[in-house]
């Protein structure tokens, strides 16, 4: 929970569905907003359903290193059985403190549209460098995939083809990425994303509660923060990838670490999650964030909509 803003924690009484979803009341914001303030806002519904998240939303965030102040626009709309994500991409959350941003970060015009209704596809979609992976309910995008391979150009970017082995991951152990504390950095047209747990979204310790629903995946899937209710226990979700052992055979060589996302194996059923890093809770399938990786998913069980798929840089 980020502390640098005073917080009035107090909610409003909800009086539309569409407001159920969200802890409301930030920063003193009157009651007759025409839109929330989600400023530092831990988000606490459990709504699977995107529709249940309709409505007008506003942040403001400071570059922390270069002193500079935006404004966050997010509007989530519903109609014909899907949900459209719009924003400006600016977090709702102060960011770069601690980043080595390779490129400044610029505001960008977003919007991705998913089912309401998501199903599992008859076999998972892999990650790619083909579509964004999915869009917090800030309005900032989750693009885990590195465009860096050992071995190709700076190892930073220009790697495109998905067989290419160790791709890096930008938060392996010694990254050169350049995240900040939220786990995000920029683009190369200065788009912020995050690579891992978006950290100000959800009660990052010792939460009485299981994790809200922080965004929805590119195939309509909900992604929850880490917790999750275990027979009345709450404790963080366990993936169920493990580091491979020995070392590595050819490329960089050493110790399989996690630098890689090729270090990683999955082994069924030695964790909570699934390949993708979804579980049923509630009787609801959504992703999960980990601290370590997929991080947040590891493939799409469902189909990623169209709408996330990027121009190719
Ligand atoms: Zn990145």
């Amino acid at each position: 929970m980020p502390t640098s803003k005073p917080l009035d924690r107090s909610t409003k009484l909800i009086t539309g569905a569409s407001l159920a979803a969200l802890t409301l009341g930030a920063c003193g914001v009157s009651s007759v907003a025409a839109h929330e303030d989600l400023t530092d806002i831990e988000l606490t519904s459990r709504s699977a359903t995107c529709v249940d998240y309709v409505d007008t939303y506003s942040a403001s965030a400071t570059d922390v290193q270069n002193r500079l102040d935006y404004g966050a626009a997010i509007e989530i709309s519903a109609g014909r059985g899907r949900c459209t994500i719009t924003s400006n991409a600016v977090p709702n959350h102060d960011f770069n403190a601690t980043g080595r941003f390779a490129n400044p970060f610029r505001t960008q015009d977003q919007s991705y549209t998913l089912t309401a209704t998501p199903t599992a596809a008859a076999r998972p979609t892999p990650l790619s460098l083909m579509y964004d992976n999915a869009v917090f309910l800030n309005g900032v995008k989750l693009d885990l995939m590195a465009a860096g391979c050992f071995g190709v150009g700076d190892g930073r970017i220009g790697c495109f083809d998905m067989s290419t082995p160790y791709r890096y991951d930008p938060m392996g152990p010694g990254s050169n990425f350049g995240a900040d504390e939220h786990n995000a950095h920029t683009q190369p047209d200065g788009t912020y994303h995050y690579h891992g747990n978006p950290m100000a979204l959800f009660d990052q310790t010792n939460p009485n509660e299981p994790s809200p629903v922080i965004g929805f995946a590119a195939d309509g899937f909900p992604i929850f923060g880490s917790f999750i209710d275990d027979n009345g226990t709450i404790r963080a979700a366990e993936p169920s990838y493990r580091l491979r052992s020995g070392t590595r055979t050819g490329g960089p060589g050493g110790t399989y670490d996690g630098t890689f996302i090729d270090d990683w194996e999955f082994v069924a059923g030695s964790g909570d999650l699934d390949a993708c890093n979804g579980m049923v809770q509630d009787g609801v399938y959504g992703y999960v964030v980990t601290q370590t990786y997929p991080h947040v998913l590891g493939c799409f069980t469902g189909t990623p909509d169209a709408s996330f798929r990027k121009r190719r840089p």
